[in-house]
């Protein structure tokens, strides 16, 4: 036999049953979808490196070590699998001038690809849900995002997931407060790591979202930005939190947020569970009003953020929350090869009413014997057996078996009325 191949480190097949959970994860968010308004947009997974290279930032965790990219050997072209899909959408929305007729409000769900160390919580392909508030400039749309997460939460059952907010304010806003920092660091040159350091003149804001706990005191007492917003920032933020209050959802203000990507403007927000450790953060995101001109639109404001699947099915996980049983409604169970016409036809036309039905598959020496038939029914999970045995289909009728209930009585069901009686049959 040839050596068993195995799936790239970091990367994660799903398989029934879990992927039932993915789907219910995934059909919960679409209707969340609908009820807000937002459409959904399907973008490449590789793109041309230099997307992210501007859009995200050279100094960013992301394209410094992060990224799946590549030479396309047929024409050398640079790509890189998506890392995020915040820059592919905006790419999308230009190259399309989906702005030319006002905002658009748009969701994706799909693999993302980062070179990480694999831990629980962090995988190198990954799930994220994301949505994006294209043209919408008011601090309307910050809390319309953040509180469609929030409403996710609620339609999934989750509690423990708190809010954290912050503000980067306007680039000029951020230069003087970079400067600041810079002077800050400086006049403490020897309590910054070799990281830091290295960071110091690239991207400062950066070293504030250091895991060394040795530098946290010179961290604790860095300049914060909020000091440098000026007024229109600080109306931007106020009106975000009024709406947040507005509708009861709490929230800390935490100046040290940043998050990973060069693009944020004015908000910045975490959803955040103690549940998960260290990979606490489900979902993340900001405003980002310089991203549309910085990837070569016409300037345009922005606003979105992106979710982590695997981390919010651990969460469920963890919360004891399992989505909707996903086993078939009835099995069908062949004593004789002769039944499978009638079989076949009163099966299609339970599925063809909606019904989840198996049908008994046996192997190429036959259909096996009834034990064994019943043995497949009971692992499929089938709340019923549909019994196809030649006298009942003489009477046209069929033997409809509970299988979970023992106390249930098996009962006879005329084929020729199944419309009439298949409801019962739906799993509860
Ligand atoms: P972290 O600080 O945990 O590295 P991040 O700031 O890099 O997160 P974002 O780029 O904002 O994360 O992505 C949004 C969400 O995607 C995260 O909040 C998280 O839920 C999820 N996520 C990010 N990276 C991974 C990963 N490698 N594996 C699984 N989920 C991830
Ligand atoms: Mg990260």
């Amino acid at each position: 036999m040839a050596e068993p191949l195995q799936a790239v480190k970091g990367m994660n097949d799903i398989l029934p049953p879990e992927s039932a959970r993915w789907e219910w994860l995934e059909d919960t968010v679409r209707a969340l979808m609908r009820r807000y308004g937002y459409r959904n947009i399907r973008t490449p997974i590789v793109e041309p490196t230099p997307l992210f290279v501007r859009g995200l930032g050279e100094v960013t965790d992301i394209v410094e070590k992060e990224m799946y990219s590549f030479i396309d050997s047929m024409n050398g072209d640079p790509l890189t699998l998506r890392p995020e899909n915040t820059a592919g959408v905006v790419r999308a929305a230009i190259e399309h001038s989906m702005l030319y007729d006002g905002g658009k409000r748009l969701f994706y769900i799909g693999p993302m690809f980062r070179h990480e160390k694999p831990q629980r919580g962090r995988y190198r392909q990954f799930h994220q849900v994301g949505v994006e508030a294209l043209g919408f400039g008011g601090p309307e749309t910050d809390a319309e995002v953040i509180l469609m997460a929030r409403a996710l939460w609620r339609d999934l059952g989750l509690a423990e997931v708190r809010l954290e907010i912050n503000s980067l304010g306007l680039l000029d806003e951020r230069k003087a407060h970079r400067a600041a920092l810079i002077a800050h660091f400086e006049a403490n040159a020897e309590l910054l790591d070799a990281e830091a350091k290295r960071r110091l003149h690239r991207n400062p804001l950066r070293i504030l979202d250091t895991k060394n706990p040795a530098m946290q005191d010179l961290v604790d007492a860095a300049p914060q930005l909020i000091g440098f917003l000026g007024e229109a920032s600080l109306k931007h933020f106020d009106a975000v939190r009024s709406a947040l209050a507005a509708v009861g959802q709490p929230f800390t203000v935490n100046p040290r947020l940043v998050r990973g990507m060069d693009y944020y403007t004015h908000t910045v927000f975490e959803w955040i569970t103690p549940r998960l450790g260290a990979q606490g953060t489900i979902c993340g995101g900001g405003r980002y009003d310089g991203l549309v001109e910085m990837i070569g639109g016409r300037p345009a404001p922005g606003v979105g953020w992106g979710m982590g699947l695997e981390r919010v099915l651990d969460l469920l996980q963890q919360s004891g929350i399992d989505g909707p049983a996903s086993a078939p409604d009835a099995y069908a169970v062949l004593p004789d090869a002769a039944a499978l016409g009638p079989a076949i036809a009163a099966v299609e036309a339970l599925r063809a009413v909606g019904l989840s039905v198996v049908m008994h598959a046996g192997g190429a020496a036959g259909l096996g014997s009834m034990k064994s038939q019943f043995k497949k029914a009971d692992a499929s999970g089938a709340r019923h057996a549909l019994v196809f045995g030649g006298n009942e289909l003489a009477q046209g009728m069929v033997a409809v078996k509970p299988l979970r209930d023992a106390a249930a009585p098996q009962v006879l069901r005329p084929l020729a009325t199944l419309a009439d009686w298949a409801q019962e049959l739906r799993t509860a």
